[in-house]
């Protein structure tokens, strides 16, 4: 228990206590020790954090842009400088390997870097004589002071999805980590007080929905960012919108990947496997159903599951550790993932390859399941229906690619889906019928860099503008348009008449 730290809040520019006598455990998966306490701040704390964000707010506001990027660009540096030791916390509060964490963090470098060229997407529009010697012109505003709500599969790279972009646009920004993976967050948050954010611009609270309400309805919090589960989702989508908020809140997802009877067999593989299993299926991109068209499925699943059996699964937290997939996030996450494997050997699929087998030989304790293969699943099954969040990768069997494309009409959620084929005529359907947001021709994971918008539709997003890009600077400023005559003294008809109707 020595090393068992507590997390603090960062509120005005100080690392402080939160008020709160609630706590959240923080385990290192590979092992089931406990590492860390989350305090659960309630309105007191988000309070606090908003008073100061909001007296930071116009010196930040009225800062140059070009001033504030500078700011992300030394982020930048520093964040990169130190991305093995954000990797290490990443991977020993999540469990995923230091390569996937590592990667993890060079994408959230990208979304700093997108940050940093923001003041060339924050120049206005104008319009000289729009009527006669009047000129028009729109300018960008900051919103205020903005939220981010964060989920714990990508620990590090998500927040960054959301700040670096709501800072530079001139917000002040409270981030509320995931109360299971707050370490990453308070790392880089102390990279980007190096950097030279000003005290108060940046913030972290920390909690569970209790905090999460507590910023959905504090009056002077103007937007929320959200990403995580769907029904969390709806709930911050509802709830934020109905306290007149701006609302972006990206939601959970079951990504199709069709398989079509031309495609290249081993590419499709390696693809396919690399979807699924890395992370250990916690991906929100992640390939989570395999949909076999025609007669593909044999050979599709005989050559997958002889590679899949090579994953090597272990701690993860340990230096140089030989292992391709680490452990799922907690106990009890591990326990239903396990659920759903039983689910579907109950309602009669054929487990293929069976996770719930692996053994970890030097942490009896980590939350270990291994790669799973589950065949013949029928669409009204509940693994083919729901989002498992795990290593586990049922396979249904369909005729037609419209059977295909049918079958993800009746899926509620719309994030990704990938198509493997050589035909140019199939990938073109697919990527125009597809009911998803974020489609992949011939690659596992479509997710978007950071120069795009991370588009998932359906129960899979819920607002207008999504999170990233360009879409994300929309989201996190306001148009003002400005309309504006000036007078030559020697021009004025003192004789016009004042009142003249339908002028003005
Ligand atoms: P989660 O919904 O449980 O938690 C997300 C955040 O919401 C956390 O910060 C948590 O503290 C808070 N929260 C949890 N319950 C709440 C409640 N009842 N009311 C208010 N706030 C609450 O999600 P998770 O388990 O941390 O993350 C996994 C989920 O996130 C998966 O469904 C995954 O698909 C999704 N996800 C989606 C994307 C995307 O871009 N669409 C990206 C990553 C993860």
């Amino acid at each position: 228990m020595a090393d068992v730290v507590t997390c603090k809040c960062l509120i005005g520019g100080q690392w402080t206590e939160a008020r709160t006598e609630r706590f959240a455990d923080v385990w290192n998966p590979s092992t089931g020790e406990l590492i860390a306490r989350t305090p659960l701040c309630a309105n007191e704390d988000v309070d606090r954090a908003v008073r100061a964000a909001q007296a930071a707010f116009p010196a930040w506001r009225d800062t140059p842009p070009p001033d504030r990027a500078r700011v992300m660009f030394r982020f930048r540096n520093l964040l990169e400088r130190n991305a093995d030791d954000v990797a290490r916390i990443c991977t020993r509060e999540h469990g995923k390997t230091f390569a996937e964490s590592r990667a993890s963090v060079q994408r959230g470098v990208e979304m700093i870097e997108f940050a940093c060229g923001l003041p060339s997407l924050l120049v206005g529009e104008n319009t000289r004589n729009i009527a006669p010697n009047v000129d028009a012109e729109t300018v960008r505003h900051p919103l205020g002071v903005v939220a981010g709500i964060t989920p714990f599969n990508f620990p590090a790279m998500v927040p960054l999805w959301m700040y670096p972009n709501g800072l530079t646009c001139g917000n002040c920004f409270i981030l509320k980590p995931s109360e299971r993976v707050p370490l990453s967050s308070i790392r880089v948050a102390e990279l980007l007080l190096e950097a030279g954010v000003p005290e108060g611009v940046f913030s972290i609270v920390h909690g569970d929905k209790t905090c999460v309400d507590a910023l959905l309805t504090h009056p002077d919090v103007k937007a929320i960012s959200f990403v995580g589960s769907t029904a969390v989702a709806k709930h911050v989508y509802e709830t934020g919108t109905a306290h007149g908020k701006r609302v972006q809140a990206a939601g959970g997802a079951k990504n199709h990947m069709v398989v079509m009877p031309d495609a290249e067999l081993h590419p499709t593989v390696r693809g396919m496997l690399h979807s699924a299993y890395g992370c250990a299926g916690e991906r929100c991109m992640a390939g989570s159903l395999a949909v076999a068209v025609g007669d593909v499925a044999d050979e599709l699943v005989a050559h997958f599951a002889d590679e899949v059996a090579k994953i090597r699964v272990g701690r993860t937290d340990v230096p140089e550790a030989a292992v391709d997939m680490g452990p799922v996030i907690s106990r009890q996450h591990l326990d239903r993932v396990l659920g759903y494997i039983d689910s579907a050997e109950r309602e009669g699929a054929k487990i293929v390859l069976d996770g719930r087998k692996v053994k970890v030989a030097n942490s009896p304790e980590g939350f270990f399941v291994g790669p799973t293969i589950i065949d013949h699943v029928q669409p009204e099954m509940t693994v083919a229906r729901e989002e498992i969040f795990g290593p586990v990768l049922p396979f249904v069997r369909v005729k037609t690619l419209d059977d295909a494309i049918a079958l993800g009409q009746r899926c509620q959620y719309g994030n990704g889906a990938v198509i493997f084929t050589n035909s140019g005529p199939a990938a073109r359907k697919f990527k125009h019928e597809f009911p998803a947001g974020m489609i992949g021709v011939n690659l596992g994971v479509p997710a978007p860099m950071a120069w795009y918008p991370f588009t998932g539709w359906r129960n899979s997003f819920f607002g207008d503008l999504h999170i990233q890009a360009r879409e994300g600077m929309l989201f996190y400023t306001q148009q003002r348009m400005i309309m504006t005559r000036w007078f030559e003294p020697a021009q004025i008809d003192k004789h016009d008449p004042v009142w003249r109707p339908g002028k003005s």
